[in-house]
């Protein structure tokens, strides 16, 4: 048993879980896991403290980050993707935020995003589905509580209820598709002692693999809130069929409705703090799954122009325009990946000081790099098949599935033209240009 608490036993359980999940149709527990508690009841009182016991060291998170990523390739050849999710629960990585790093919201930005961009090199798809329970919980474990004694104790509750069930965790901002921008599906409203929700939203990524949902709704004349909400088994939620029914099936993105009846506990007002606290967590991770299919393509590229060999005979890769052209590549990917840290390093700076400037400059930053990195990300695969050419889409080339899943980045988050128009306004406005934080 004391092998178990170590590190080396807790990366050896999550290796004999991914062995076992490769031995198709084996009947794998998740390690370590006790069952979901029901999300929606109070935990229990005493529940084990839920945050600052301490880091992962890098050596244990990178082992179990290489052995989910592998889990992750054979449930993508095998078309099995809950023996990945079984993997992903079983070790340190899904409970990540609550468990290991609620003290240190940089470091716990720098190993999501690095998580997230090995998963999005394999899948993209799946890399999306995965960020968004590592945005959810990351909001919920780093969010700066001071002086709210309430709130800090429903939140320790919380984090200790999502540690304890390996919880995953959907979030919904309830945007519908209609004739007009910005529209929302869903409305709340006074119910009894609670709160009824209902409606429906076009979008709710890790629909199926998901315990809680976290859903954005209007509190009908009383602006924002936030609703949490039992998912698995719930008839009060109906889950829809896919969203994008071809290219992004694995990110389980799909419409949902619901008629559901919330308890006060399970509700939280949303001010412009928390808007801007959330958004940032989100579009600072967002980009890590697009670049991971940037990395992969740029590999794929290595692969072939190493391999392949021009008319001279020499490989293509040491014809000095293909060294510039990859080079220039680089140094775009480099750029992403920087504005993206930067921006969990706003998120850590509203952490140590929560001002408003603090939490506006963290929101504007993780947008700008959101906006940045997707379009990059999407820019890189797309030179990188037009240096493969035609056999980057041919049989099962990873090319194929990166071409089709890179375009939803820009796509997704933040609508780039919102934050075109902010950041528009901030650069025009009354103040200096360098009075900005830029
Ligand atoms: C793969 C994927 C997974 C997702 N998963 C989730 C999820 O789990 N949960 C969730 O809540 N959301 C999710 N989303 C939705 C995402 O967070 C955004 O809400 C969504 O991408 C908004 O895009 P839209 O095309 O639906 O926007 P629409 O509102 O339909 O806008 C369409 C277009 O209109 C234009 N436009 C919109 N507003 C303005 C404006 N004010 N000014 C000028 N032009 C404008 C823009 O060109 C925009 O692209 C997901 C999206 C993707 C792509």
């Amino acid at each position: 048993m004391a092998a178990k608490s170590s590190s080396a036993g807790k990366i050896s359980e999550v290796r004999e879980e991914a062995a076992a999940v490769k031995r198709r149709g084996s009947p794998v527990q998740p390690v370590m896991a006790a069952p979901p508690p029901a999300p929606s009841a109070p935990p229990a009182s005493g529940a084990p403290a839920a945050a600052g016991n301490g880091k992962l060291s890098a050596e244990e998170r990178e082992a179990q980050t290489a052995l989910a990523a592998a889990a992750l390739a054979e449930a993508m050849a095998t078309r099995d993707l809950p023996a990945f999710y079984r993997v992903f629960r079983a070790g340190d990585l899904a409970i990540l935020p609550p468990r290991y790093y609620s003290r240190d919201p940089r470091g716990l930005h720098a190993a999501c995003f690095e998580i997230l961009r090995r998963f999005g090199s394999i899948s993209p798809a799946v890399g999306v589905a995965i960020f968004n329970h590592y945005a959810v919980s990351c909001t919920l474990s780093t969010f700066p509580l001071r002086n709210n004694a309430t709130l800090a104790s429903r939140r320790k509750a919380l984090l200790a209820s999502l540690i304890a069930g390996r919880t995953l965790v959907a979030n919904t901002t309830s945007r519908v598709h209609s004739d007009k921008v910005e529209s929302y599906g869903c409305v709340a409203r006074h119910e009894g002692d609670g709160f009824h929700i209902s409606g429906s939203a076009a979008y709710m990524s890790l629909a199926t693999e998901s315990e809680l949902v976290l859903v954005f709704s209007q509190l009908e004349g009383e602006g924002f809130a936030i609703f949490m909400a039992p998912l698995r088994d719930n008839p009060a939620i109906q889950i829809g069929p896919f969203l994008f029914p071809n290219a992004m099936v694995d990110s389980d993105t799909r419409s949902v409705t619901f008629d559901c009846h919330i308890t006060p506990e399970n509700m939280l007002r949303v001010d412009r703090t928390i808007a801007a606290f959330q958004v940032a967590w989100h579009q600072a991770l967002f980009p890590a799954p697009f670049l991971g299919a940037a990395a992969r393509a740029l590999e794929e590229a290595r692969k072939f122009l190493r391999s392949v060999r021009a008319a001279n005979d020499r490989p293509l890769a040491e014809a000095d325009g293909v060294v510039a052209d990859i080079g220039r590549l680089a140094i775009d990917y480099r750029a992403a990946c920087a504005m993206v840290l930067q921006a969990g390093q706003a998120i850590e700076a509203v952490a140590r000081r929560p001002s408003l400037p603090e939490f506006m400059d963290a929101y504007h930053l993780a947008n700008a790099a959101k906006h940045f990195a997707t379009r990059v990300a999407e820019e890189i695969v797309t030179a990188v098949r037009r240096i493969i050419g035609g056999r980057s889409l041919a049989g099962t080339h990873p090319m194929e599935r990166i071409s089709q899943e890179v375009m939803f980045g820009p796509l997704g988050g933040e609508i780039n033209a919102l934050i075109e128009r902010r950041l528009g306004r901030l650069a025009l406005g009354e103040n200096e240009f360098l009075s900005h934080r830029w």
